[in-house]
């Protein structure tokens, strides 16, 4: 009994593995398709990342986006040196987490028209748009820069708490119905979800997530050592309001 237990839980390691190896290529796919200079033509493809936004979360952000690609594969370096990365305690990112909206309202205040443009997938565009001038384009290239250094030892910095494009597809999937739940049952509180959570979401505090911030890594699956107990699975939108 306990040996086919073990077995089931490698099993279940394996798959999540294997998951994770699935979205750094297509991931990478997506970053080379960018480098490549064919980013025009999947754009058309987005029409209907936005809508599945509105149903199972943002797989743009966790999937596609190449800018997210580059600060985790540097994320990914980093780890070579430092296993550990920094993360701001839950405290601070409670209100940290509002920057991004703030800072997105600056943004279309500069460049109103971005504010309707849904099919737009560009992360760093909005910020280049907004300054305008050679040397406030080399600022802002600087700037985009240095996220990249500093998503070596601190994961997705620019998404967490800077890019306007993000927020786009992290509000439509507020209305999500299929997500990550959680099993309290089985659950024995360990907090691997909430350490892997490269958005910083606390997983383990409620039964699902419902945070616009989710990028639907599936990475706090692939952490949690009680199989079965995190799942990405039906959810009822209604829930999170309960509380
Ligand atoms: S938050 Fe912005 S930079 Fe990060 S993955 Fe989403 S669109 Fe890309
Ligand atoms: S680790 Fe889980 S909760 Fe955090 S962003 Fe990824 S899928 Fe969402
Ligand atoms: S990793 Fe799994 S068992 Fe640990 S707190 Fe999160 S949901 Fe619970």
């Amino acid at each position: 009994m306990q040996q086919s237990s073990n077995e089931n839980d490698n099993k279940h390691r394996k798959n999540m593995q294997k998951l994770q190896w699935l979205r750094l290529s297509v991931q990478l796919i997506f970053l080379a398709i960018l480098i490549g200079g064919l980013y025009k033509f999947v754009k058309p493809a987005f029409v209907v990342i936005l809508p599945l936004a509105f149903l199972a979360g943002n797989f743009f952000c966790g999937w596609l986006c190449p800018f997210g690609t580059a600060q985790e594969v540097l994320g990914k370096i980093g780890s070579i040196f430092m296993r550990k990365k920094f993360k701001v305690s839950p405290n601070i990112q409670r209100y940290l987490q509002f920057s991004r909206y703030i800072l997105a309202a600056i943004v279309f205040a500069h460049i109103a028209d971005s504010l309707f443009d849904l099919s737009s997938i560009n992360a760093y565009k909005p910020f280049m748009r907004a300054m305008s001038g050679n040397l406030a384009q080399t600022a802002a290239t600087f700037i985009m820069l240095s996220f990249l250094v500093v998503a070596l030892f601190f994961e997705r910095p620019f998404c967490n708490y800077f890019c306007p494009e993000g927020i786009k597809f992290g509000l439509a999937s507020l209305t999500r119905f299929l997500s990550i739940k959680r099993n309290a049952e089985t659950c024995i509180n360990c907090k691997c979800c909430d350490r892997a959570c490269p958005m910083n979401i606390e997983v383990s505090k409620g039964n699902h997530v419902r945070n616009a911030q989710c990028i639907n890594c599936f990475k706090c699956i692939a952490a949690c050592p009680k199989r079965g107990t995190l799942t990405y699975d039906r959810v009822n939108p209604l829930d999170s309001l309960k509380k």
